[in-house]
């Protein structure tokens, strides 16, 4: 298929980083695609996608995908991710592919730090720098599944199947907050055009994407009758250990119906604190939506990050959710 203009234009400041990634994939026999811990839509979106590409166009290679499943996208989106022993990574000069984290620390696997060469392809905040040289990140994407697609399409000789551009569509589609966000801009859709143009069907995946459950809906009905809302507009709701045990959910659920409060008027901003009892990392998850403002310096300051529009962060226990909602009220005064 030939380039559209705006496909076009956006990938010719990385032209040299493109040319350099196309030829580490060319030489490692051996690949391993990474994404970020408790991963979404765009995570593990991109990851499969990439990984469906490799084997498309080079079924001579060997490729596999790691890190932690989803609770409730694997199996029913995407596939269980792979168990590659330590062996495995001992044994293989293999190359790596990480997308969609920005510090080292978030990546789901962290036998990354084995690879002979590592690319990254990403847009968020970049923490730590991986991949010198074989690096695109793009903090305006609106997904790393766009800033992805956009290089594969230079790819010269290579093609994305149906199957690559159902997870990179998943992905977009996300992250995109079905093309809602600000983020989403006309090489957004150009993506999505392209993506489209593979004759994947389109309503099918949303079905696949959004099919709730009648647990979720009491989760749902939970959330509407707890929520409080600070005086400058930001909503937010508690999961308590003992909550979730009465909704029948685990953590990784408790940010799902976040987004009910996004089109109410006088709401500017909206989160989900959930208690994650894990003693390893005991603490309460956040993930903050925003309407308008940039709500990631407040994450940063709550041990946490992401984008403009939607963050997570962290609090040790309740008593700090005063201070944490205070904070984020004030970018609303
Ligand atoms: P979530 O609320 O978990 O869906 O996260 C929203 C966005 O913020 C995603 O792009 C995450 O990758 C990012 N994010 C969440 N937690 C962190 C963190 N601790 N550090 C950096 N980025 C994060």
């Amino acid at each position: 298929m030939a380039l559209s203009k705006i496909i076009k234009d956006y990938g010719r400041p990385y032209a040299k980083t493109y040319k350099a990634i196309f030829k580490a994939i060319k030489e490692y026999q051996y690949i391993v695609v990474f994404r970020h811990i408790k991963p979404d839509f765009d995570a593990m979106g991109t990851q499969m996608g990439i990984y469906q590409w490799i084997k498309d166009n080079y079924p001579e290679k060997e490729v596999h995908f790691v890190g932690d499943n989803h609770v409730s996208f694997t199996p029913r989106l995407f596939p269980e991710t792979e168990d590659l022993s330590e062996e495995w990574f001992n044994t293989h000069d293999f190359l790596a592919i990480v997308v969609d984290v920005g510090d080292a620390s978030r990546i789901a696997d962290p036998r990354f730090a084995k690879a002979k060469a590592c690319i990254k392809i990403d847009h968020h905040p970049c923490k730590d720098e991986i991949a010198p040289g074989l690096s695109v990140l793009d903090k305006e994407a609106a997904a790393a599944s766009e800033v992805a697609v956009n290089l594969l399409l230079h790819s010269k000789g290579t093609f994305i199947s149906k199957e690559a551009a159902r997870h990179f569509y998943v992905a977009l589609v996300g992250d995109s907050g079905r093309f809602l966000f600000s983020s989403t801009s006309p090489h957004t859709f150009a993506i999505a055009e392209a993506l489209i143009a593979t004759g994947i069907e389109i309503s099918a995946i949303y079905q696949q994407m959004y099919e709730k459950t009648i647990r979720s809906l009491q989760n749902q009905a939970y959330v509407l009758g707890h929520f409080k809302i600070s005086p400058h507009g930001v909503a937010y709701y508690c999961l308590s250990k003992e909550v979730q045990e009465e909704l029948g959910i685990t953590p990784e659920l408790g940010k799902e119906n976040v987004n009910l409060f996004s089109n109410i008027q006088g709401i500017n901003a909206w989160c989900s604190i959930t208690e994650d009892p894990n003693p390893k990392d005991y603490c309460w998850r956040i993930s903050i939506r925003s309407k308008a403002k940039d709500i990631s310096g407040i994450a940063n300051k709550w041990e946490g990050g992401g984008h403009a529009q939607a963050s997570g962060a962290k609090i040790k226990d309740l008593t700090e959710l005063d201070a944490f909602i205070g904070d984020l009220d004030a970018l609303f005064a």
